[in-house]
């Protein structure tokens, strides 16, 4: 696997650096003539001494009929006004036009809803006996956000560690800031359960095809694949599997991988049918050792080693 060589330097994101989003949004083309004047730069965007807009931040505005909150800044114009290099009044698209297609890039990210508070800032390193690889795996990823998409190149991460400490929130916290960073679009897909619908899809009586299903997953720019290998494993989870894998390794996709199982060839070749039983298994055991390897090219490993957060940090903390 390679190391991190050629990732540039950590950036200092503590506390997260996008823009402000406490704005609630919506755009109205129509009314586009009607650009609210903000000056006289644009850094000034939120300024907040206009007394329409101070009011406005108070008592958001609502159409009538409609649950969808106004911009305050631009009041669903999608415009505003500012006085350009030169001294000129000039219409430049309000911010909230940007934080509008964030918000539809996270939606159709499909992260499952109770991975809503798993981000890069919200990760913590300095608990009592955190392991030191933790934090090691919060800086790749944080350096991996940094680097993308030049110095990437195309490869992703692949998460091993056993259950609970965090690979999975990891692994979200990366997506979720090239969304909002980088402006990828990406998609989260839980392994076991693409495998499953896409099983389902063999039946006469669903209407979604297995291509359709796949097609996302292909095309994703950036794709999340949590839990790779935890479906038992036969001739058809393997296809399918090499199917996923050598897609995007062609296409030079970004994949982030989440594994509980260690990242290790499959085994049992020179062991006895007993000790083969007794030995835990291994991602070449479950995903097969031509897509390990294919693996191995495509990302970064990051190992974790630790308990699980939930049952320590948190039962510790919380009674
Ligand atoms: P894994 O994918 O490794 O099985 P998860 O990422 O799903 O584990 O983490 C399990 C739970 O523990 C989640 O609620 C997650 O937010 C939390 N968690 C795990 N490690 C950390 C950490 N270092 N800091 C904050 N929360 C953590």
């Amino acid at each position: 696997m390679d190391s991190l060589q050629g990732f540039p330097s950590e950036r200092d994101d503590a506390g997260g650096s996008h823009s402000p989003r406490s704005q609630p949004i919506v755009g109205n083309p129509a009314a586009a003539r009607h650009a609210p004047v903000v000056g006289p730069a644009d850094t000034s965007l939120f300024h907040t001494s206009h007394p329409r807009r101070t009011a406005a931040r108070q008592r958001p505005v609502r159409y009538a009929g409609s649950r969808m909150p106004v911009c305050t800044i631009c009041d669903g114009v999608g415009l505003v006004r500012v006085v350009d290099s030169a001294g000129r009044w000039v219409s430049r698209p309000c911010r909230c036009q940007e934080m509008e297609r964030e918000e539809r890039r996270l939606a159709a990210a499909h992260i499952p809803e109770r991975y809503r508070h798993y981000t890069l800032d919200g990760y913590e390193t300095a608990f009592r006996g955190a392991h030191p690889s933790l934090a090691q795996a919060h800086l790749t990823a944080r350096k991996f956000v940094d680097a993308y998409p030049v110095d990437t190149a195309g490869k992703g991460l692949l998460f091993t560690g056993s259950i609970g400490v965090g690979k999975t929130h990891l692994a979200v916290g990366v997506l979720r800031r090239l969304i909002q960073e980088r402006g990828a679009h990406g998609l989260f897909c839980d392994y076991r359960e693409l495998l499953k619908n896409i099983q389902n899809s063999y039946n006469p009586q669903v209407s979604t095809t297995e291509l359709e299903l796949l097609k996302p997953v292909f095309a994703a720019e950036v794709l999340v694949l949590d839990d790779l290998g935890a479906q038992k494993p036969n001739e058809w989870v393997w296809d399918t599997v090499a199917l996923i894998l050598n897609t995007r390794y062609n296409d030079k996709q970004t994949t982030i991988i989440t594994t509980n199982y260690p990242d290790l060839p499959a085994g049992g070749g020179g062991l006895t049918e007993v000790e083969r039983a007794a030995r835990e298994p291994t991602l070449g055991d479950r995903i097969g050792d031509r897509m390990r390897s294919r693996l191995a090219e495509m990302c970064v490993r990051v190992e974790m080693t630790g308990e699980d957060f939930r049952q320590t940090v948190k039962r510790a903390r919380f009674g």
